[in-house]
């Protein structure tokens, strides 16, 4: 077992991920009560983004799902994929078309409701990101869902 988490012998990093959702990504992939070991930094400085975090986690990789549901909290973050503290994968992640089972619908009156939903993902004049909701056809500001329904 390493002391350092600083060192990727074998894991992954997530590079470039927006201030503030590397707790999302945690939270999403369950890692609070894993047993995997997390590197998290918070309020990085970054030349594209102002301030960035970032996440490195050992012995761990990402099934497509997995891509998918990071690409919601952190598009345009590189991700990078560690074998014996080289990397032998890079990818930049993108906002996926589609999300499933992820996000609960926040219209009360939608058909979904209680369930994780389907919803569409598509970005504003301003780059924000909203996700329409398969069932309702409600649109949400992605910003304004995840405070709560995940
Ligand atoms: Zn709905």
């Amino acid at each position: 077992m390493k002391k350092h988490i600083a060192d990727l012998e074998n894991g992954i990093n997530i590079d470039h991920i927006p201030h503030g959702n590397a707790l999302f990504i945690i939270q999403a992939l369950h890692l609070f009560n894993s047993d995997k070991q997390v590197g998290v930094g918070l309020n990085l400085p970054s030349n594209r983004l102002g301030r960035k975090d970032l996440l490195k986690i050992a012995e761990y990789y990402l099934n497509d799902n997995d891509k998918q549901m990071i690409s919601l909290f952190a598009p345009n973050a590189t991700l990078s994929v560690i074998k014996d503290y080289k990397v032998i994968e890079k990818m930049v992640l993108s906002l996926p078309k589609e999300i499933n089972n992820l996000v609960i619908c926040p219209n009360k009156r939608c058909v979904s409701k209680q369930y994780k939903s389907k919803f569409i993902t598509l970005t504003n004049r301003k780059q924000e990101i909203k996700v329409k909701c398969h069932y309702c056809e409600q649109e949400f500001l992605l910003d304004n869902i995840k405070q709560y329904n995940i």
